[in-house]
């Protein structure tokens, strides 16, 4: 056991002497209240350690111990529903057990030790498993049934097992290696944060995660296994993004990370939360959620340590065979906090004091996102998705946490203050924002949505495009001096935006819009374009399609709920067809 003293403290780090012998990344008890951090730099007998905890009270020659052990999440099930600090405290537990204020130094396990799971074994006496190989199940929440993997190094034949009610840390199996060692297997095993998990095969990410968001899914689609960010000025809806992406993508298993933003919005998400229902399972949305809080009030350095935290348990989740979507907001605090940390530690200050490494620390974290072929011998796949808010100061999206941000991922769901303003939301820009994965989930659209989806919002996209042009000469000469097809233009155009991109988050039958009833609506958008076009061609007068009482109809069709919402849609046609018909001057 490494035992050193403190030479000095200056805010979360802790400098130590007498460290000679231990690790880099090791995990170590600081002072007498034995705070938790970790070594995050070594020179000779020197570590610098990163403090978890608020340090004040620690002096010049407090004991430093290491722990011999790199900082690591228990994993197993008990996961899901909880809400855990940035090293996976469990603050339920720690406020039940010691009130509202955080007390230092606490040990209190991440996993449960006294609940009992039922265990059932999904392999026998006498099979060969390896890493990676399924040994049994735990229906963990009402949504998800937790796989029990043999951890990775493992390999053998099936010594002992029994179904029944155990602990995580009771033994369900035995395990006899090739060498014939036994080795007990438990519901729980530990992984360091900071390393991904091992995978089999990375596969190119080939299906959307629908979200029910018509801005992402019809524009600005996002891979299962891809990588997003929303960059935003304050106020822009950020977190109301990442909120909604948490209530309704479909995905198994959804870990938010509250990383250094306000505390009452994941209060907010802790009492909405448990209300709705998963529109695929039916069953309340905590039964799919892991919450990871490190907010503004809580001390700065677990803040680095949240997603890594965080991504982790979403491995883990992944490697299960599962969707899994990892929800960061926001990654400008967590940059923040690598800032301090650095700044402390006196290193070379890159752009605006953030370190060097700013950019490998966070496709350190985005490229453990991904598609992939799990360990263990069914070739079963799982998919991790990870999406982070960014929050630059006044919007300005050259700074450098945006920046290194986009040279990483391949979703930019970029959100303007001007329209958050105007109260178009998601105030997600049609002009800036991009997926990369467009082109790569045609296929799957085609297939399962409609033949011409690709199409349908490619001319949606062409048809915002060609407004903002237009918009530039209307400043000029005004409206009268477009000729009708650039007037129907930009009635539509107006249209995409109000009835379509515009999507009210707290208004239900709006909040979520199925992919079928998303094609439907920009059908009847695009349809009534068509119809206009063809009418104006045929003479009909322009300022009569303009003002098409039709239009009101198809701006209400959003919020219908999608089971009346069919009945609707025909309706819709029809009128569309006896309006135009009506006009006068069509022959
Ligand atoms: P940020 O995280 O970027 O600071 P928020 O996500 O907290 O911003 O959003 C600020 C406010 O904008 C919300 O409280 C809400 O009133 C409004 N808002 C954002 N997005 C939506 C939306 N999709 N529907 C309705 N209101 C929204
Ligand atoms: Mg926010």
């Amino acid at each position: 056991m490494v035992q050193g003293r403190i030479l000095k403290v200056s805010g979360p780090l802790v400098i130590a002497e007498g460290m000679r012998e231990a690790n880099m990344f090791d995990v170590v008890r600081v002072g007498d209240a034995q705070l938790i951090g970790e070594i995050i730099e070594m020179h000779g007998d020197r570590a610098s350690i990163q403090v978890y905890e608020e340090t004040a009270g620690l002096g010049r020659g407090d004991r430093v111990v290491s722990t011999g052990a790199p900082l690591s999440v228990e994993l197993g099930p008990g996961l899901i529903r909880n809400i855990y600090d940035g090293i996976q405290r469990p603050l339920e537990t720690l406020r039940l057990a010691y009130g509202a204020n955080l007390q230092r130094g606490i040990d209190v396990p991440a996993l449960d030790r006294e609940k009992r799971w039922f265990f059932e074994p999904a392999v026998s006496y006498g099979d060969t498993v390896g890493e990676g190989d399924i040994f049994g199940y735990v229906q963990e929440s009402a949504a998800l049934s937790h796989k029990l993997l043999v951890p990775s190094g493992y390999a053998g034949t099936v010594a002992e097992i029994h179904a029944g009610e155990f602990t995580v840390t009771e033994t369900v199996m035995q395990l006899r290696l090739q060498d014939g060692e036994i080795v007990p297997l438990t519901m729980m095993q530990k992984w360091p944060v900071r390393r991904a998990r091992p995978i089999r095969e990375r596969l190119a990410p080939s299906e959307p995660l629908i979200s029910g968001q018509r801005t992402i899914d019809a524009l600005f689609p996002i891979a299962k296994g891809g990588t997003a960010c929303v960059p935003g000025p304050f106020g822009s809806g950020k977190t109301v993004v990442q909120h909604q992406l948490a209530k309704w993508s479909n995905v198994d298993l959804v870990v938010y990370i509250g990383c250094g933003e306000r505390g009452n919005e994941m209060t907010d998400v802790l009492r909405e939360f448990p209300e709705l229902n998963d529109p695929r399972t039916g069953k309340s949305l905590m039964e799919r959620t892991i919450l990871i809080a490190n907010t503004s009030d809580m001390p700065v350095a677990a803040r680095e340590a949240s997603i890594y935290t965080g991504i982790t348990i979403a491995e883990y989740y992944r490697d299960m065979g599962y969707d899994v979507a990892v929800i960061a907001d926001s990654t400008s605090r967590w940059a923040e906090a690598l800032r301090e940390m650095s700044g402390r530690l006196e290193e070379m200050p890159g752009e605006e004091g953030y370190p060097a490494y700013l950019t490998s620390r966070l496709a350190q974290f985005y490229e453990r996102a991904g598609k992939a072929v799990c360990l263990g011998s069914d070739g079963r796949k799982g998919t991790l998705t990870a999406v982070g808010a960014v929050s630059p100061q006044g919007g300005d999206i050259s700074e450098p946490v945006t920046q290194a941000t986009l040279r990483i991922v391949k979703v930019f769901w970029g959100l303007d203050a001007s329209l958050a303003y105007a109260r178009h939301f998601p105030a997600i820009h049609w002009l800036t924002s991009y997926s990369l994965y467009r082109d790569r989930l045609s296929d799957w659209f085609s297939t399962h949505i409609a033949k011409d989806w690709m199409k349908k919002t490619g001319e949606l996209l062409a048809l915002l495009q060609q407004e903002s042009e237009l918009q530039e000469i209307v400043k000029l000469v005004g409206t009268d001096a477009l000729c009708a097809d650039d007037r129907i233009t930009l009635e539509t155009a107006r249209s995409i935006r109000e009835d379509f991109l515009q999507q009210n988050a707290f208004m239900e039958g709006d909040a979520y819009t199925e992919a079928d009833k998303m094609y439907a609506l920009m059908n009847l958008i695009l349809d009534l374009d068509k119809k206009m076009r063809m009418a104006a061609s045929n003479g009909a007068d322009i300022d009569a399609l303009s003002e098409l009482p039709v239009r009101e109809a198809i701006g209400r069709a959003k919020a219908i709920p999608y089971a009346e919402f069919r009945a609707k849609y025909a309706q819709i046609e029809a009128q569309i067809d006896q309006e135009i018909a009506n006009v006068k001057g069509v022959n």
